[in-house]
This record gives structure tokens, C-alpha cells and sequence, in this order.
């Protein structure tokens, strides 16, 4: 039995227009994790079992291909390559589910049409300090991941049989990648009782596991090398660590969306290192990722100096000038926001 976390009247309210609306879109974050997929496309194939055949999942760009093994990705809508329908498919829409992202701005370009669009919005998220653009706010930050908020809106509106095969290996990825494969913010124990519904339904965990975490090329892992030999810097005093990976470097190692993804946790299986910061530039900005364990807030050092958020332990932001100044602003910010003065930090080293 899961504990009743969502509230009741925001369960009954989703499930009058989940039963009354015709057409419907699912929408989620730019550079989509596996998070973002996995709920979106979980929610997909629930309302697919429930009948619902008008639903189109629209993300703003290209999603990393080890993601495209999940159901339903070749029906998903890329904004970027389709802007036109995609936009269409918004504004005709009589329910439109926000997944996994707390404001306008996550969506990027497709953030003026969301705002605009007539259909019933419906934020389904984890992350703190939801923004005010939807009806229904179903914002619950403890939550491991949407994925999970998902199964248990699901499991609320009694529709627990509905959840197929395919919605499940969708829902498990999701909770899989956003808990760095239950090595983080994965403590609660209810967790693992939807594991168990989720391998009832009959999906291969250990195969999702590979699928995601096993099928890089040999340039991503030689980038990585590079990464850790080369480019990481670390701040022992401070039990911080950062990597930067310029344009020049990404186009040595044949970089492609994803790549990159999970290098910024690296740095944390070192010995009192408690926060580590990976700086990418990128075609027309510099993306930032950031990771932290214990109580030091990497959201915060996200919004005071790189226009970002996210959860407490995970955040990211974007800059708009050069790597160097990036690193530049991380260094100061690391001054000023010394994880050394968190007294956990300081006192406790990690073994
Ligand atoms: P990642 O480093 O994997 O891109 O992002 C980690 C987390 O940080 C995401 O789940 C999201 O919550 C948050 N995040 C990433 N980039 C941004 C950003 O540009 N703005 C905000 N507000 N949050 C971000
Ligand atoms: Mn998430």
C-alpha cells in the first residue's frame, strides 16, 4: 500500500479531464532525460489503455539516442524539427500535461505557445518553487522523480490495471535514471514497492539498466578519460571539483547529445568531495551542470550565478559569455559559497 501523497482533490480534478477531453498533449523539459521521457511517455501509454487515442508527446529538441529503445519514442514530436505542427498539436489541445519541469522557460521555445494555449494545463513535477502557468499544480519536490508521481497518480485514480507493460518499462527508467540507479535520493521505501508492481507488469530491469548505461560509443568513453585525466580540477579545501569540456574538445572526441551525460557525478566517488560542477560550451551557450551530496544546496549556487535551479542536490543553469568567464564566475561563487562552511560537510568525510 502506498502512503495517499498527492492531494485528493487534485486527483479528482485530472481524472474529470482526463475523462472529458478528446485531444491531448504531453510536454516536457529541453534536452529530455530520462525522467523527462519516462514520465511523459508512461503517461502516454496509460492514456492510450484508457482509450484515449488523440495524445501527442511534444519535447522541445533532440533526445539522447540511447533513450529511443523506449516505447513510443518514434511517436514522440520534436519541436525543433516540426515547429509549425508541434505548435498546432498545443494550441488544438483540450488537456495539455506539463511533465517534469517547474516553469515556462524549461520548454524553451515552446514556452510562448504553452502560455498561451487554451487547453486545461496540468503540472505534473519535482522540482521546488513551481511557477504559476497551469490549473492543476501537482508539485511534490520529495518525490524521486515525475515517473514516480506518475504511478502513484495512476495507482490514486484506481486505474492501477491500466498501467501496461510499456508504461511501466517507461516508469522504471525514469525512476532509474533520475536516482543515478538508486544511489541517490532513492532512501524511501515505497520506492521499492513500486519496483516490485512495475516487475509484475513484466518489465526486464536489469535489461533497462544495460539499455541506458551500456551502449555508449568508444569516443564517450574516451572523452570521459580525457575528462578525468585532463580536465578536472580539483579543490580539495573547498571538497569541490569541476570538468570543462570546450567546443574544440567536443568536436575531437565526435561528441553527440548525451555524451556527456553522467560525467558530472564523476568527480563525487572521490574521497570529501561533496560537490562537483561540469562546464560544457555549447553552440550558443555555456550549459552547466551541477551535483552535490549531503546538504550543501548545488540549486543555489545554480541560481546565484548560472540563471539556473533544481533540486537540491541536482541543479543546472546556462551562461550566456565566454568558458573562461564561466569559470571565473564558479571560482568566486566558490568563495563565496564555500561548501567548507557547511558544518556537515567540514566535520564529516564521507567513509
Ligand atoms: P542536468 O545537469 O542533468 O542538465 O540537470 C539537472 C537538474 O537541474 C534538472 O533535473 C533540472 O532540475 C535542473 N536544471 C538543469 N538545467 C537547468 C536550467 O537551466 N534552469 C533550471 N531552473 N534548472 C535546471
Ligand atoms: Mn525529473
Amino acid at each position: 500500500m502506498l502512503t495517499k501523497i498527492i492531494r485528493e482533490e487534485e486527483i479528482q480534478k485530472v481524472k474529470k479531464y482526463i475523462e472529458k477531453g478528446d485531444k491531448f498533449v504531453i510536454i516536457t523539459h529541453i534536452t529530455p532525460d530520462g525522467d523527462a521521457l519516462g514520465s511523459s511517455l508512461g503517461l502516454y501509454h496509460f492514456l492510450n489503455e484508457f482509450g484515449k487515442d488523440n495524445v501527442s508527446v511534444v519535447v522541445p529538441n533532440h533526445f539522447p539516442s540511447f533513450y529511443k529503445w523506449m516505447p513510443g519514442t518514434e511517436d514522440i514530436v520534436i519541436h525543433e524539427r516540426y515547429p509549425d505542427f508541434s505548435e498546432q498539436l498545443i494550441r488544438a489541445s483540450d488537456v495539455i500535461f506539463c511533465l517534469d519541469f517547474n516553469e515556462p522557460k524549461r520548454i524553451d521555445k515552446l514556452a510562448s505557445t504553452v502560455v498561451a494555449a487554451d487547453g486545461r494545463k496540468i503540472m505534473i513535477d519535482h522540482h521546488p518553487a513551481p511557477s504559476d502557468f497551469c490549473r492543476v499544480v501537482m508539485s511534490y519536490p520529495e518525490m524521486s522523480s515525475t515517473s514516480e508521481l506518475v504511478f502513484r497518480f495512476i495507482c490514486r485514480m484506481g486505474m492501477y490495471e491500466l498501467i501496461n507493460k510499456k508504461a511501466a518499462e517507461c516508469i522504471y527508467t525514469g525512476m532509474m535514471t533520475d536516482t543515478g540507479s538508486f544511489t541517490y535520493n532513492s532512501n524511501h521505501p515505497e520506492i521499492y514497492t513500486i519496483i516490485s508492481e512495475l516487475i509484475r507488469k513484466g518489465i526486464d530491469k536489469d535489461l533497462i539498466y544495460r539499455r541506458v548505461n551500456q551502449v555508449y560509443s568508444e569516443s564517450r568513453l574516451r572523452l570521459m578519460g580525457f575528462s578525468l585525466y585532463e580536465k578536472m580540477r580539483v579543490f580539495p579545501e573547498k571538497h569541490s571539483a569541476l570538468i570543462t569540456l570546450s567546443q574544440e574538445e567536443l568536436r575531437r572526441f565526435r561528441h553527440v547529445t548525451g555524451d556527456t551525460e553522467g560525467f558530472v557525478n564523476l568527480p563525487l566517488s572521490i574521497n570529501n568531495i561533496h560537490f562537483s560542477v561540469f562546464i560544457r560550451e555549447d553552440k550558443d551557450y555555456i550549459k552547466v551542470s551541477l551535483r552535490s551530496v549531503g546538504n550543501f544546496p548545488c540549486n543555489e549556487f545554480a541560481s546565484r550565478y548560472f540563471n539556473g535551479g533544481g533540486h537540491k542536490n541536482a541543479s543546472g543553469g546556462e551562461y550566456f559569455a565566454s568558458l573562461e568567464d564561466a569559470v571565473k564566475v564558479f571560482e568566486e561563487g566558490l568563495n563565496e559559497l564555500n561548501p567548507n562552511n557547511f558544518e556537515e560537510i567540514k566535520n564529516i568525510s564521507k567513509i
